[in-house]
């Protein structure tokens, strides 16, 4: 490695700044350009609808790295738009109008929050959440609300609902499929979470979908689909996020729901990678691309694009790994179910202590721990197993996990 090579980073959040970590302990000792157009250090989102949100922590605990840091790796941090790459000439453009030459580039842009296409979606109190900013806005608003409506029971609403309860708020849930988090849990752990919402005092409109927000400036009620009207005057919009990969369309990478990049992370312009929310990549233990929304992948991949940016060959073959809290409900899954496989369940769904399997004909899919802790090391050999596991021993809590496969 000559001291004279670029490593430009676009996008400094977890995964961009984790790639020029990676790119320094891998031993690269040229340039390294990390470009962020958020005007603060690289920072963690979870804590943004949790602790940080309730106001429990201040946002500056979320820092990826310790102040200084960039500085002693030798890492320009530099805070502006990134309008333009260009593959040929091997050059970004800023907005700011500096360009930066570079000789390999990582994207992690991340994804933004879908916005909400209904009438009234523009009216005050309508509000989002990916940044510090919004974290804070949003904590004041929850504080001075009468009623607050959460659109869409995801992660981020459920955890965001969670949260405005916690805070004294009076929530309401409102979520087209019939349960929270139907799309990834299913119907039957979907309803656990269901039944936790409800005994906390969250008021859970399922199975319909939002028609329209009313208010004169700001939003006063919210209209569902089935006729029903809700007095909200907040609305937290969680209805997904939409990968940012603008700057890699506009250069010609191919992009499919995400910048499609290989095992190495690398994009179909060589030299160019990506990682984070903004890659779908391609697994090697599931055979096919897949693109994760979680803290955990940015946090893996990025430190494997910095380094196979900078002259190593790492495959990325981690098992997909997230975790929630909401209330007293602690939780994390490994792997990657698709929507038809079979649950099974260790434990009991209605203390809230178990681990759910999914399955294909027994081959394991992705498991999840709720409020059972320090099993999952032995969720992922499970997971990452390639045979089928004994469906009566996965569920029979005399059983060792460590002794199912
Ligand atoms: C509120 C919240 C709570 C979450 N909770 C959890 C959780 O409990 N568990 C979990 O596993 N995951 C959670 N996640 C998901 C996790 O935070 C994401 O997966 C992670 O942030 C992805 O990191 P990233 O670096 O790939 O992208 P991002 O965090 O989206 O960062 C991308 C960065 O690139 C910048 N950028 C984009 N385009 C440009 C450009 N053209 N020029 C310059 N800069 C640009 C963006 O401004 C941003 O700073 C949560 C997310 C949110 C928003």
């Amino acid at each position: 490695m000559s001291t004279d090579r670029t490593l430009a980073i676009l996008g400094a959040s977890l995964a961009g700044a984790k790639a020029a970590e990676g790119a320094r302990q891998a031993g690269f000792d040229g340039r390294i350009v990390l470009i962020g157009d958020e005007d603060t250090a690289p920072y963690e989102r979870p804590p943004l609808s949790k602790a940080v949100l309730r106001g429990e922590e201040p946002p500056e605990t979320t820092r990826v790295h310790d102040d200084g840091f960039y500085a002693e790796h030798d890492i320009d941090l530099v805070t502006d738009h990134v309008d333009r790459v260009d593959p040929e000439r091997r050059t970004v453009q800023l907005a700011g109008g500096d360009e930066v030459r570079f000789d390999s580039a990582v994207i992690a842009t991340g994804a933004e929050p879908r916005p909400l296409t209904v009438p009234g979606a523009e009216l005050d109190g309508v509000l989002y959440l990916r940044s510090v900013g919004d974290s804070l806005r949003l904590q004041a608003a929850i504080r001075d609300a009468s009623r607050v409506a959460v659109i869409g029971a995801g992660w981020i609403g459920s955890e965001v609902a969670a949260s405005a309860c916690q805070m004294g708020a009076d929530v309401v849930l409102v979520e087209p499929a019939p349960t929270p988090l139907y799309g990834v849990l299913g119907e039957t752990i979907g309803g656990v979470f269901a039944q936790l919402h409800t005994d906390h005092g969250v008021e859970l409109r399922l199975g319909t979908g939002l028609r329209e927000l009313r208010g004169t400036t700001t939003v006063s009620e919210i209209v569902l689909e089935d006729g029903r009207v809700e007095p909200a005057d907040v609305v937290v919009v969680g209805v997904g996020v939409t990968p940012r990969t603008e700057l890699a369309s506009s250069a010609g990478l191919v992009v499919d729901n995400g910048i499609v990049v290989d095992q190495y992370l690398e994009s179909s312009s060589a030299g160019i990678y990506a990682a984070g929310d903004v890659a779908s990549a391609w697994h090697p233990h599931y055979g096919r691309h897949i693109r994760v929304e979680h803290w955990a992948n940015a946090l893996n991949q990025g430190p494997t694009a910095g380094r196979n940016a900078t002259g190593q060959r790492d495959a990325y073959d981690r098992l997909p790994y997230f975790f929630s809290d909401q209330y007293d409900l602690g939780m994390e899954y490994v792997g990657y179910a698709a929507k038809d496989d079979a649950v099974v369940v260790r434990g009991d769904l209605k203390t809230r202590e178990f681990v759910a399997f999914w399955h294909r004909d027994g081959n394991v899919t992705a498991a999840m721990n709720v409020n059972v802790w320090d099993v999952v090391e032995e969720l992922r050999a499970i997971v990452g197993a390639d045979r089928a596991a004994d469906l009566d021993r996965l569920t029979d809590p005399d059983v060792p996990l460590a002794e199912v496969i």
